[in-house]
């Protein structure tokens, strides 16, 4: 089986300019990437994905929104493992290799942002309630996407 790792380090230029994968859900910072949502310009509810349309918060009417980085780091709140492939029109790898998924609570925002566990990380050592924080990483396509990764630095 390859390691995505080794793949990243020979080709460092294809990666820098790789496309994400879907356009706008978070920055490309290689190095202090964010996913990025949306926050109530009244009740300063915070949404990913981006929320434009009007506010879920029962308690509030408001239209207005603004663009925000959401915190890279949480606590990780819940993760699976996805051992099967999944249905189409999923493309899965072939062969399928069974990934992590993992539900990470926002340090600042308090609320769960789902997203694939980074290649390597062993999911029997992970723990509900340690520190994840956000990466990128490309798919077999070469699109990158966001991952979490355990964390040793605190939440923030
Ligand atoms: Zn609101």
């Amino acid at each position: 089986m390859s390691d995505p790792q080794q793949v990243k380090s020979e080709s460092p230029a294809a990666y820098r300019t790789a496309e994400p994968v879907l356009d706008g859900w978070f920055t490309l910072d290689r190095e202090q990437p964010h996913l990025i949502g949306t926050r109530c310009k009244d009740c300063g509810s915070y949404y990913f994905p981006r929320l434009t349309t009007f506010c879920r918060n029962p308690a509030c009417a408001s239209e207005t929104f603004e663009g925000v980085k959401l915190s890279r780091s949480g606590i990780l709140w819940s993760y699976t493992s996805a051992s099967y492939t999944p249905p189409p029109p999923y493309v899965a790898n072939d062969p399928f290799r069974p990934f992590g998924i993992a539900a990470v609570e926002l340090a600042r925002e308090k609320m769960v942002v789902l997203g694939q566990i980074a290649t390597g990380v062993d999911l029997a050592a992970l723990k509900v309630g340690q520190n994840m924080e956000l990466i990128l990483e490309p798919l077999d396509d070469g699109k990158l996407t966001w991952k979490w990764k355990p964390s040793m630095e605190v939440a923030q």
